[in-house]
């Protein structure tokens, strides 16, 4: 009997709702063998009280499934997520991030919806309101923030090694995108990706932030998994189209949110409409899809906002939207929209 034999049967045992099991998501915290009884003790960190019941019985079964196995215990070592939240209040396993007042990561059910786009023109209307922000894409495949922001500067290490952000249109960046040779295929997947992702979150040199965006791939894959298992995030804000595909897609995003106990901070519909010379809106991608999600989801919409040609030029330019004052860009206005409604939604969270 050796801790390799038990870790292997363990590894039959998948995370309630989700295809990982509890050995790659790392909540095997202790393995004793004495002869042939075997005691392991899993952490589990829910507010559901199905969840470690379930482990608890996958767990036996797996064990009782080796041969020649004596006496089994399971513990199961429970922790309520922290109720206030918060990347300071962290009493779980997750880490906060010294000096990070808020993490918040933005995410979207399907790619194309504009999540960059959104993550990089919040961290500037962030910063607008006087404060220090930072801006990390996590996207290991489609890494977009540099182009955002216009920079093919790379970044340098200090000292410990870690990685020095650049600093952008008053945003602190970090993106895979620097690390890459410019037409460079990243081809990470699973366990390598994890291992990639936790070494990236942990050796940026932040400094004092207080709002950290984080930008996640689309969808509910390894990289997201890594995220909100490993930071103490304050929550995430959902960025999604009108229409019932994306939407369809974005919920899939919350319910892997609801599953790991992260906040859903709000929604920000994006494409909400197009607005002609005339000042006529075409619903294009149809109508109120983000209002009735945060309806159902009974978090506040963020805000909306139209498809604009310039704000792609923007994106483009690597001068996001955002920086233009609100009176000259009604984008511009709503983005400055969102972000105070999310600082006024993050006071009421943790306060
Ligand atoms: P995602 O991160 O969800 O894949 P992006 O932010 O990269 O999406 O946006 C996809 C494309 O759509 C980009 O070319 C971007 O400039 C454009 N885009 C996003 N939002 C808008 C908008 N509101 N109006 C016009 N173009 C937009």
């Amino acid at each position: 009997m050796t801790k390799e034999t038990i870790l292997e049967a363990l590894a039959s045992v998948k995370y309630p709702g989700f295809s990982r099991d509890i050995v790659a998501f790392g909540l095997v915290k202790d393995v004793r063998i004495e002869g042939s009884d075997v005691e392991v003790t899993i952490s589990v960190q829910t507010k559901d009280p199905k969840v470690p019941e379930q482990i608890y019985k996958d767990s036996q079964d797996a064990l009782n499934q080796i041969q020649a196995i004596g006496a089994t215990r399971v513990n199961i070592d429970v922790k309520s997520p922290d109720a206030s939240g918060g990347a300071s209040g962290a009493s779980s396993d997750k880490e906060s991030i010294p000096g990070v007042k808020h993490i918040i990561a933005v995410s979207s059910g399907k790619g194309g919806v504009g999540k960059s786009t959104v993550s990089s023109n919040l961290a500037v209307a962030l910063a607008k309101t006087g404060a220090k922000v930072g801006l990390c894409d996590c996207d290991l495949y489609g890494p977009s923030t540099a182009i955002m922001f216009g920079t093919d500067e790379k970044p340098m290490a200090n000292e410990q090694d870690e990685i020095i952000p650049i600093k952008r249109h008053g945003v602190k960046l970090m993106s895979m995108g620097f690390l890459l040779e410019e037409n460079s295929p990243v081809i990470v997947r699973g366990p390598l990706a994890t291992r990639y992702t936790q070494q990236f979150l942990r050796q940026v040199e932040w400094g004092v932030l207080d709002y950290l965006i984080l930008d996640l791939p689309p969808g509910t894959g390894d990289i997201q998994l890594t995220i909100v298992q490993t930071l103490a995030l304050d929550g995430t804000v959902i960025v999604t189209t009108p229409q019932e595909v994306a939407l369809i897609d974005a919920r899939k995003a919350v319910s892997m949110f609801a599953k790991v106990n992260v906040d859903i901070l709000g929604v920000i519909e994006n494409m909400s409409w197009f607005e002609c010379d005339a000042g006529k809106k075409y619903p294009i991608f149809g109508e109120g899809g983000g209002v009735r999600e945060a309806e159902r989801l009974k978090v506040p919409l963020l805000g909306q906002l139209p498809i604009d040609t310039y704000t792609r030029e923007c994106a483009d330019h690597g001068t996001p939207v955002a920086l233009l004052p609100a009176s000259k860009s009604k984008v511009s206005a709503a983005f400055e929209q969102c972000a105070a409604q999310l600082i006024e939604r993050l006071n009421t969270v943790s306060g």
